[in-house]
């Protein structure tokens, strides 16, 4: 009997199904998120989409795409302000822009989130107690390579050696770098099929 439950709690916590890995998608909606969605679909997988308010306004067709196709809806805050270099006297401007962000999510797909990324990952114990209090829950990533301006391949393989099990991988919807992030985005969702990572909300685990 004893040997029977060993066994089975070896193959629940080292089995390859449970694997897995948090795809985050920083900044859109925007006219690529559909492209996005494609790829998702296409190789099975779920992401995090944090979202910025001013962004799901342009786009609120592709928030509906994104909470349609089953991925977690985000906030990222209403229009990208660095709130770490924000003064004390600022905190009012902080909850306007994730309850502006709230509103605009909330009248296109009836939904409230309850995770949110601060712009450029603004972590101070000021913010982060600001967010608690108005319900959510701040999450960063362990690893995001996009925004430099190396070429693809570089970018490319430092993703791919970075795709670890219970990593939160962090890439843009960006149009301006479309190309680029579109390809990121396959070759991350390859590699993690090669290495039998399942890609999963911010809000499940196994
Ligand atoms: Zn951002």
């Amino acid at each position: 009997m004893m040997v029977k439950i060993l066994l089975i709690t070896y193959i629940f916590l080292f089995s390859d199904d449970k694997k897995y890995v948090y795809l985050t998608v920083d900044d859109g909606p925007s006219s690529i998120t559909n492209q996005i969605c494609d790829l998702l679909s296409k190789y099975n997988a779920k992401a995090t989409f944090f979202v910025l308010g001013e962004n799901v306004k342009r786009y609120p067709d592709m928030l509906k795409r994104i909470y349609l196709d089953g991925h977690l809806v985000a906030s990222h805050t209403y229009s990208h302000i660095n709130f770490c270099k924000l003064k004390n006297e600022n905190k009012q401007l902080l909850v306007s822009e994730i309850k502006k962000t709230e509103v605009e999510i909330f009248k296109i797909i009836n939904y409230k989130p309850s995770y949110l990324r601060y712009p450029y990952g603004c972590y101070s114990k000021k913010v982060i107690n600001i967010a608690k209090e108005l319900g959510y829950k701040v999450v960063n990533w362990d690893f995001g390579y996009d925004w430099h301006s190396y070429n693809e391949e570089r970018i490319i393989s430092e993703y791919l050696k970075n795709l670890k099990h219970k990593n939160i991988i962090l890439v843009h919807d960006s149009p301006k770098r479309n190309k680029m992030v579109l390809r990121v985005i396959e070759e991350i969702l390859k590699e993690g099929k090669r290495k039998n990572l399942n890609f999963i909300r911010l809000d499940e685990s196994y």
